[in-house]
């Protein structure tokens, strides 16, 4: 073991994982990267098959980005924004309303999805107490939702796995069903289930708007449940429903944010303008720690009075608006435009729907999901009858362990195989980076 993996082992605890696991087992340190790939301690090459968590977008060391850092370091790294602006932030302010949604044209900074999520349910929450509606305290949720990982984001989050043991610390929601058809019990075909899910939601709207302040979605996919994908209209009518009741829509973006579904939003796919949008992950291309909540001018203006009056929106964090991270997410923009990122990723989706569409042929697949670049691969013993894998098989695992024997590094959320490739990687690229998952999923379940 070399000295960093020791001290690694020695003192530090990652996130959503098992230590005992961590230790007893050899570990890859990055020490650098290099366009999509990743670059270990040994020297050794592998594709960054997951964008590093779903946040990398061009790509590593993009000399675009990596210059902009510089030159904003030349000026300042970081300044408060409380009492005091930065050009960065005021600049990236402006872009972010340009490219939202018509109707999004404030922006609130933090540093994380889930911060951005907390801040999007505070909001939610202070805007009907300021409009005198103070029974509107609850929010609709779907089941097998993920916002993040403070309590707030928690709480609107319905993954039984991550969620359960922090239940006495959440507050309660309403849950509707979540309307991913393969897992769905409400109907057999895409149609059947997003009606059912459709007139769930109408049901839950018309038993208690008076008391629901908003409903929180993330937009098309919900990414960390497994890539389960919503039959297509569900996001309009939960629009127009959610209008219709008086109830705010909270839509997540900071997963399918930034080209990842083929649209810069996925909110572009169904016509829908939200009430509040958070955004993180690729916003800075992957670089920095950046999250935008963005609202509506209703919304603002309800917050607008004398100081004294105490309307003001109390949060806040100490790198709010951070200029570095504001000045990498910028130039994230204008790569977007230079290099038509958006424009480009027809023929790169494409190409990764043919190869999959091999991927039926293993005994193992049961289910292939995709969303532009946001792709699940679920694995089950018998996929006829829907008989999932003995947990402690760890086929995912297995799978992605595998991967990286042939140069791919990828994580899998339990049993689903997850591949979402930097919006850069070129066609031949993702075709190769498919051939070694599909070698994987084949060697390991045998089949
Ligand atoms: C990743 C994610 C979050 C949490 O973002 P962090 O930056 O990890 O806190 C929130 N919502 C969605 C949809 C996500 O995928």
């Amino acid at each position: 073991m070399q000295d960093i993996e020791r001290k690694d082992k020695t003192y530090v605890w990652h996130p959503f994982t098992q230590m005992q696991d961590w230790v007893e087992n050899k570990q890859l340190v990055i020490a650098a990267g290099d366009g999509i790939k990743l670059i270990d301690i040994d020297g050794k090459a592998y594709y960054d098959g997951v964008s590093s968590l779903w946040l990398n977008v061009h790509g590593h060391r993009k000399a675009a980005i990596d210059q902009a850092i510089i030159d904003q370091l030349g000026k300042i790294a970081h300044t408060t924004m409380l009492g005091l602006a930065n050009i960065p932030a005021a600049e990236l302010a402006e872009q972010l309303v340009k490219i939202a949604p018509p109707g999004l044209t404030r922006v609130f900074y933090s540093d994380s999805g889930s911060t951005a999520v907390e801040i999007a349910v505070k909001m939610a929450y202070q805007y009907w107490q300021l409009k005198g509606q103070t029974q509107k305290k609850k929010f609709i949720t779907l089941t097998n939702a993920y916002h993040g990982d403070t309590v707030g984001s928690v709480s609107v989050g319905g993954i039984d796995l991550f969620h359960r043991i922090f239940a006495p610390l959440l507050f309660e929601t309403v849950h509707a069903p979540s309307p991913s058809c393969f897992h769905c019990t409400l109907g057999d075909s895409p149609a059947a289930c997003g009606f059912a899910c459709v007139v769930a939601v109408e049901k839950l709207l018309a038993d208690h708007h008076g008391e629901i302040a908003a409903m929180v979605v993330e937009p098309l996919v919900q990414g960390a449940a497994g890539m389960l994908v919503q039959p297509p209209g569900y996001l309009r009518r939960v629009r127009e429903l959610t209008q219709r009741y008086g109830v705010l829509l909270i839509v997540d973006e900071v997963a399918t944010g930034f080209g990842r579904t083929g649209r810069m939003f996925a909110c572009e796919h169904e016509g829908v303008s939200p009430d509040l949008m958070t955004m993180a992950k690729g916003i800075t291309g992957g670089y920095l720690p950046l999250a935008a909540t963005l609202t509506t001018d209703e919304i603002y203006n309800a917050f607008l009075g004398p100081v004294e009056a105490q309307k003001t929106f109390f949060h806040g964090h100490s790198y709010t608006g951070n200029p570095l991270a504001c000045a990498a997410a910028l130039a994230n923009l204008r790569i977007f435009r230079d290099e038509q990122v958006i424009e480009n990723l027809g023929p790169k989706i494409e190409a990764a729907r043919r190869k999959l569409a091999a991927f039926w042929q293993l005994a193992a697949v049961a289910d292939i999901r995709q969303c532009g670049l946001m792709i699940g691969i679920e694995l089950m013993q018998d996929k006829a009858t829907k008989q999932p894998y003995p947990p402690a098989w760890r086929m995912g695992h297995r799978v992605c362990m595998k991967t990286r024997e042939y140069g791919l590094i990828i994580r899998p959320l339990g049993d689903v195989v997850v591949f979402m490739p930097p919006l850069a990687s070129t066609v031949e690229e993702i075709e190769e980076m498919l051939d070694i998952i599909y070698r994987a999923i084949a060697e390991v379940t045998n089949c």
